[in-house]
């Protein structure tokens, strides 16, 4: 897909919060330091998720208008050790209610540690995603730190693992992966 136009379009503190004129949707979503903000700047080709993140500050979902047809939507990160209590009970509700409710969403990228087979909270998360029939697309992160010849193995475990039988590899370092998500984001955009 060429990307011709990203913008920022809007923080939403709730679901309701979001863009009103019924573009699709297509949301992000990972463990705190997974690196979704770097592969989120690394497919926009700008740097405008958020790198640094401030421990207790109130999450917010962000929208990225992409090509004025479909947004991109960077959810909060979960498992986040260092945010308050308060943050922390709210995350749940606040994205269990967008992605239960909101009717333009078309699907998730769930993002995996390339290295991590057997982080409990991914398996919830995917376990939930696919308890509410969500289409779900799996991108492994910071592949990078996996020498090439050895990326295979990890990737098949985690597939076995998740009992899943396709899972993209990226590295927002080495700036790999971007072209074959957003072809994969464009296939998932014409399936509905
Ligand atoms: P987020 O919390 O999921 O948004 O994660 P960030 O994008 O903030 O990244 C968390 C940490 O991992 C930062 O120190 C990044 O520099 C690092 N990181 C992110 N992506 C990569 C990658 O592809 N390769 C490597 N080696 N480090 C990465």
């Amino acid at each position: 897909m060429k990307i011709t136009s990203v913008e920022y379009n809007k923080a939403a503190p709730r679901w309701e919060d979001g863009p009103g004129d019924g573009l699709p949707e297509i949301a992000v979503i990972g463990r705190s330091n997974v690196g979704k903000s770097s592969l989120i700047n690394l497919l926009l080709g700008r740097k405008l998720a958020y790198v640094a993140k401030t421990p207790g500050k109130t999450q917010l979902i962000h929208f990225f208008s992409i090509n004025q047809s479909f947004y991109l939507v960077d959810l909060p990160g979960y498992g986040f050790a260092k945010v308050g209590k308060e943050t922390r009970n709210a995350w749940g509700p606040m994205v269990d209610a967008y992605i239960t409710k909101r009717k333009t969403l078309r699907g998730v990228i769930l993002l995996i540690d390339l290295r991590r087979s057997d982080s409990p909270l991914d398996f919830q998360m995917n376990e939930w995603l696919n308890h509410h029939e969500i289409t779900t697309l799996y991108v492994a992160t910071k592949g990078d730190k996996i020498s090439k010849g050895k990326r295979k193995a990890y990737a098949d475990a985690i597939k076995s693992a998740y009992g899943m039988s396709d899972l993209s590899i990226t590295s927002s370092l080495k700036k790999e992966g971007k072209t074959e998500i957003w072809e994969k984001i464009e296939a998932f955009l014409l399936k509905k």
